[in-house]
């Protein structure tokens, strides 16, 4: 056994960055012009970059992904309570309850882990003003389906679409679904500008408001038009954006490719299985998700820790679900008997190690563990 191997940790995710020297020019035009926020060429160019790449017709960037979650909620005037899934991170219900609104939970569907939409309209009431589906893992939300029920009770619909850059269902991107979707450009995620985040929406009005609401109201020197909050992406992050949007292609390609060498092997170990390829989904292989079944001879957290043991950083996505912690455990509809689904995927997940430069061998060093059992 190579020790040197044994004692070096393997990580669950590693940030793709692009060469050092090809970000130099950028700050030395950042330094030299001491443009740093508030809507520099940088931050332009960049949404304009990513309009583009992403085929959507109106972006504004933030500095998180939760602060544009709070701000889409904001945008819309989202009040009351909104339907949403339990089997997500954090940010996607802690946005609600920074708007002062009412998570109401609804379990998932086994095959994508997304929001049952077939139980949306029983979790309406008449304090509901909106949807706020997660697209798991970067699996599509039924997204005709929850628009006629949206259009059919007069709420709105927004997507938490931090999983789902670049993902697209026949050919149409994701984020054309929906009223606004949300994007993160955390470190952790398929695409990263260090910390960072955006709204995609469909016209120019909401743009508009939404960009007022990012900058604490302003609509010009005098005039404030909102209690908006300071959400701005600055220079910094926006030209790393710029860079990074030119090698997205090849480290999704990477990562594709672990996931097809993770999925060949895991079709021949009894007890563990993938989640389902969906029909006509171009994927970012963003995560690995696998179920850990009654028939394999560990536990999901027996295995976690065999994993832990060899240094290879695994998470238990998404464990503890969210309807379990304290702030939200107390709603009605977050007792695990209205979530089988989700309390049962939550109890059996494990995401593998995924990153554009994850080394072959270390792929097969996690398939043969899975193997193996030890
Ligand atoms: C990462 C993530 C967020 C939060 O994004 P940040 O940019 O880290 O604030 C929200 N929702 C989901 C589902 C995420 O995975």
């Amino acid at each position: 056994m190579d020790t040197k191997s044994e004692a070096t940790t393997t990580f669950l995710t590693r940030p793709y960055l692009p060469p050092l020297e090809e970000f130099l020019p950028y700050l030395a035009q950042i330094w030299e012009s001491r443009r740093l926020t508030n809507g520099g060429p940088f931050h332009q160019q960049f949404e304009e970059a990513l309009r583009e790449y992403l085929g959507v017709p109106h972006v504004c960037l933030f500095a998180n992904g939760t602060l544009a979650l709070i701000t889409a909620l904001q945008a819309l005037r989202i009040t009351g309570e909104v339907i949403t899934t339990p089997y997500t991170f954090a940010a996607t219900t802690h946005a609600l309850l920074w708007n002062g609104i009412k998570p109401v939970f609804v379990d998932i569907r086994r095959d994508t882990c997304n929001l049952d939409e077939e139980q949306v309209e029983a979790a309406i009431s008449p304090r509901t003003t909106a949807i706020l589906p997660v697209h798991c893992y970067g699996n599509p939300c039924a997204g005709e389906r929850l628009q006629q029920i949206a259009d059919t009770y007069g709420m709105k619909l927004i997507y938490d679409a931090a999983h789902a850059f670049g993902v697209s269902l026949a050919g149409r991107s994701l984020l054309a679904l929906g009223d606004l979707s949300v994007l993160s450009f955390h470190a952790t995620k398929v695409f990263n500008t260090f910390e960072g985040g955006a709204i995609v929406c469909h016209d120019a009005k909401l743009k508009q408001r939404i960009d007022y609401l990012k900058n604490f109201g302003f609509a010009d020197e005098v005039t404030v038009v909102a209690p908006g909050i300071n959400g701005k992406m600055n220079e910094f992050q926006a030209a790393l954006g710029l860079l990074q949007i030119r090698y997205v292609h090849q480290a999704i390609a990477a990562r594709l490719a672990i996931d097809r060498r993770y999925r060949q092997a895991i079709a021949d170990i009894p007890g563990i299985r993938c989640l389902p390829q969906i029909d006509g989904v171009t994927p970012n292989g963003g995560y690995f998700p696998i179920l850990i079944g009654a028939d394999y001879p560990l536990s999901r957290d027996q295995l976690y820790d065999v994993f832990r043991r060899n240094h290879i950083h695994v998470r238990r996505y998404f464990y503890p679900l969210i309807s379990n912690l304290p702030m939200y455990r107390g709603i009605a509809s977050a007792t695990p008997a209205n979530l089988p689904v989700a309390t049962r995927m939550a109890a059996q997940v494990l995401c593998l190690p995924t990153y554009p430069d994850l080394a072959a061998s270390i792929v097969d060093r996690v398939i043969d563990i899975l193997a193996r059992g030890h």
